[in-house]
Protein backbone atom coordinates (compact mmCIF):
# COMPACT_ATOMS: atom_id res chain seq x y z
CA UNK A 1 0.00 0.00 0.00
CA UNK A 2 1.45 3.46 -0.86
CA UNK A 3 0.91 6.66 1.30
CA UNK A 4 1.31 9.79 0.59
CA UNK A 5 4.00 11.22 3.49
CA UNK A 6 3.11 13.71 5.86
CA UNK A 7 4.99 17.17 5.25
CA UNK A 8 6.83 18.72 7.88
CA UNK A 9 5.78 22.12 6.72
CA UNK A 10 2.16 20.94 7.23
CA UNK A 11 3.47 19.11 10.90
CA UNK A 12 4.85 21.76 12.04
CA UNK A 13 2.52 24.23 11.61
CA UNK A 14 0.65 22.68 14.92
CA UNK A 15 3.94 22.71 16.95
CA UNK A 16 3.37 24.47 20.59
CA UNK A 17 5.93 22.69 22.19
CA UNK A 18 3.36 20.10 23.77
CA UNK A 19 5.13 17.63 25.86
CA UNK A 20 3.81 14.68 23.46
CA UNK A 21 4.93 16.64 20.62
CA UNK A 22 8.31 17.03 21.94
CA UNK A 23 8.71 13.19 22.81
CA UNK A 24 7.18 12.72 19.04
CA UNK A 25 10.38 15.12 17.40
CA UNK A 26 12.57 13.36 19.93
CA UNK A 27 11.38 9.68 18.30
CA UNK A 28 11.70 11.20 14.84
CA UNK A 29 15.06 12.54 15.30
CA UNK A 30 16.06 9.09 16.82
CA UNK A 31 14.50 7.42 13.34
CA UNK A 32 17.01 9.64 11.15
CA UNK A 33 19.81 9.41 13.05
CA UNK A 34 19.39 5.61 12.74
CA UNK A 35 18.96 5.45 8.86
CA UNK A 36 21.08 8.42 7.98
CA UNK A 37 23.63 9.76 10.90
CA UNK A 38 25.14 12.77 8.31
CA UNK A 39 21.75 14.13 8.02
CA UNK A 40 21.51 16.41 10.70
CA UNK A 41 25.08 17.48 10.72
CA UNK A 42 25.71 21.43 10.57
CA UNK A 43 27.29 21.35 7.04
CA UNK A 44 24.34 19.60 5.48
CA UNK A 45 22.80 22.04 3.09
CA UNK A 46 19.30 22.33 4.62
CA UNK A 47 21.10 23.51 8.03
CA UNK A 48 22.33 26.49 5.87
CA UNK A 49 19.30 27.40 4.40
CA UNK A 50 17.74 27.14 8.04
CA UNK A 51 20.56 29.52 9.36
CA UNK A 52 19.52 31.94 6.86
CA UNK A 53 16.75 32.88 9.50
CA UNK A 54 16.60 36.26 10.72
CA UNK A 55 19.00 37.33 8.11
CA UNK A 56 16.60 38.26 5.67
CA UNK A 57 15.10 41.97 5.55
CA UNK A 58 11.30 40.79 6.14
CA UNK A 59 11.15 37.98 8.52
CA UNK A 60 7.52 36.44 8.48
CA UNK A 61 6.03 37.55 11.76
CA UNK A 62 5.76 34.93 14.25
CA UNK A 63 2.22 33.62 15.36
CA UNK A 64 2.90 34.34 18.70
CA UNK A 65 3.11 37.98 18.63
CA UNK A 66 -1.04 38.24 18.82
CA UNK A 67 -1.59 38.50 22.86
CA UNK A 68 -5.01 39.23 24.36
CA UNK A 69 -2.91 41.92 26.08
CA UNK A 70 -1.98 43.80 22.92
CA UNK A 71 -3.17 47.74 21.92
CA UNK A 72 -6.09 48.30 19.51
CA UNK A 73 -3.95 49.39 16.89
CA UNK A 74 -1.74 46.04 16.76
CA UNK A 75 -2.35 44.56 13.49
CA UNK A 76 -3.11 41.00 13.45
CA UNK A 77 -2.36 40.60 9.81
CA UNK A 78 -1.40 43.57 7.87
CA UNK A 79 -4.90 45.02 6.80
CA UNK A 80 -6.83 43.71 10.67
CA UNK A 81 -6.07 45.40 13.31
CA UNK A 82 -7.37 44.09 16.97
CA UNK A 83 -9.36 46.50 17.60
CA UNK A 84 -11.04 46.10 14.31
CA UNK A 85 -12.06 42.96 15.85
CA UNK A 86 -12.46 44.30 19.35
CA UNK A 87 -14.81 47.50 18.32
CA UNK A 88 -11.53 48.74 20.80
CA UNK A 89 -14.09 47.53 23.43
CA UNK A 90 -12.62 46.33 26.27
CA UNK A 91 -15.16 44.16 27.35
CA UNK A 92 -14.17 42.93 23.76
CA UNK A 93 -10.91 41.65 24.94
CA UNK A 94 -9.58 38.46 24.36
CA UNK A 95 -8.96 36.36 27.60
CA UNK A 96 -7.22 33.62 25.95
CA UNK A 97 -4.46 33.22 23.74
CA UNK A 98 -5.90 30.56 22.40
CA UNK A 99 -8.47 32.71 21.02
CA UNK A 100 -6.13 34.70 19.55
CA UNK A 101 -4.44 31.83 17.72
CA UNK A 102 -8.07 31.16 16.18
CA UNK A 103 -8.47 34.92 15.47
CA UNK A 104 -5.08 34.88 13.41
CA UNK A 105 -6.32 32.22 11.28
CA UNK A 106 -10.22 33.69 10.17
CA UNK A 107 -7.89 37.09 9.69
CA UNK A 108 -5.14 35.66 7.13
CA UNK A 109 -8.10 33.95 5.52
CA UNK A 110 -9.84 37.73 5.42
CA UNK A 111 -6.65 38.98 4.19
CA UNK A 112 -6.90 36.31 0.81
CA UNK A 113 -10.36 37.50 0.32
CA UNK A 114 -8.90 41.09 0.03
CA UNK A 115 -6.62 40.92 -2.06
CA UNK A 116 -8.74 38.24 -4.07
CA UNK A 117 -11.32 41.28 -4.98
CA UNK A 118 -8.74 44.15 -5.51
CA UNK A 119 -7.25 45.02 -1.71
CA UNK A 120 -10.45 46.81 -1.40
CA UNK A 121 -10.96 47.63 2.88
CA UNK A 122 -12.50 44.98 4.88
CA UNK A 123 -14.76 45.47 7.66
CA UNK A 124 -15.77 43.43 10.17
CA UNK A 125 -19.17 43.87 11.62
CA UNK A 126 -18.76 41.50 14.40
CA UNK A 127 -15.71 39.83 15.79
CA UNK A 128 -15.33 38.32 19.46
CA UNK A 129 -18.21 38.54 21.75
CA UNK A 130 -17.63 37.36 25.18
CA UNK A 131 -20.86 35.94 26.85
CA UNK A 132 -21.88 38.72 28.38
CA UNK A 133 -22.19 40.52 25.06
CA UNK A 134 -23.94 37.89 22.96
CA UNK A 135 -26.51 38.35 25.41
CA UNK A 136 -27.38 41.65 25.72
CA UNK A 137 -27.44 41.36 21.76
CA UNK A 138 -29.52 38.02 21.50
CA UNK A 139 -26.77 35.61 19.95
CA UNK A 140 -27.08 32.35 19.99
CA UNK A 141 -26.03 30.11 23.15
CA UNK A 142 -23.48 28.25 20.70
CA UNK A 143 -22.52 31.13 18.55
CA UNK A 144 -18.81 30.78 17.27
CA UNK A 145 -18.26 34.33 17.52
CA UNK A 146 -17.83 33.20 21.76
CA UNK A 147 -14.28 31.87 20.66
CA UNK A 148 -15.31 29.65 23.73
CA UNK A 149 -13.16 26.25 23.32
CA UNK A 150 -9.80 26.32 21.19
CA UNK A 151 -10.66 26.31 17.61
CA UNK A 152 -13.30 27.98 17.68
CA UNK A 153 -14.16 31.39 16.43
CA UNK A 154 -15.91 33.56 13.76
CA UNK A 155 -15.45 36.88 11.83
CA UNK A 156 -18.94 38.83 9.99
CA UNK A 157 -17.66 41.28 7.32
CA UNK A 158 -17.94 42.58 3.94
CA UNK A 159 -15.75 44.82 1.23
CA UNK A 160 -16.66 47.97 0.74
CA UNK A 161 -18.02 48.46 -3.00
CA UNK A 162 -18.02 45.17 -3.69
CA UNK A 163 -21.10 43.18 -4.07
CA UNK A 164 -21.84 41.02 -1.37
CA UNK A 165 -23.09 37.90 -2.85
CA UNK A 166 -19.49 37.59 -5.22
CA UNK A 167 -17.77 37.72 -1.67
CA UNK A 168 -20.17 34.94 -0.71
CA UNK A 169 -19.89 33.08 -3.47
CA UNK A 170 -15.73 33.08 -3.24
CA UNK A 171 -15.77 32.39 0.21
CA UNK A 172 -18.17 29.47 -0.63
CA UNK A 173 -15.62 28.36 -2.82
CA UNK A 174 -12.56 28.63 -0.83
CA UNK A 175 -13.30 28.10 3.01
CA UNK A 176 -13.57 24.62 4.16
CA UNK A 177 -15.14 25.52 7.46
CA UNK A 178 -17.77 27.54 8.57
CA UNK A 179 -20.00 29.45 6.31
CA UNK A 180 -23.19 31.58 6.91
CA UNK A 181 -24.94 33.01 3.93
CA UNK A 182 -25.80 36.59 5.36
CA UNK A 183 -25.39 37.92 2.19
CA UNK A 184 -29.03 38.84 1.96
CA UNK A 185 -28.42 41.14 5.41
CA UNK A 186 -25.35 42.86 4.20
CA UNK A 187 -22.50 40.41 5.30
CA UNK A 188 -20.87 37.37 5.41
CA UNK A 189 -20.28 35.18 8.55
CA UNK A 190 -16.79 33.21 8.03
CA UNK A 191 -15.77 30.78 11.35
CA UNK A 192 -14.99 27.37 12.69
CA UNK A 193 -16.81 25.18 14.86
CA UNK A 194 -14.96 22.34 17.08
CA UNK A 195 -13.55 19.68 14.59
CA UNK A 196 -13.73 21.91 11.83
CA UNK A 197 -16.63 20.53 9.72
CA UNK A 198 -17.58 21.93 6.69
CA UNK A 199 -21.20 23.65 7.16
CA UNK A 200 -22.89 26.19 5.49
CA UNK A 201 -26.35 27.62 6.77
CA UNK A 202 -28.57 30.53 5.92
CA UNK A 203 -30.21 33.69 8.25
ZN1 LIG B 1 -21.42 35.69 12.52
Amino acid sequence: MTQNPLRLLDLFRYYKELPHQMAAIKELEETILKKSPGVLNRDQGWFKTWSQAGKQDEPRTPKSLFTPDKPWDFKITPHISYGELSFCEEERRFVKQQQCDTALRLCQYLEQVRMHFGNKPIVITSGYRPPAVNRRIGGSTQSEHLYNMDGIGAIDFYIAGVDIYKVQEYVDKTWDYSLGYGAPKGFVHVGMRLGKPRIRWNY
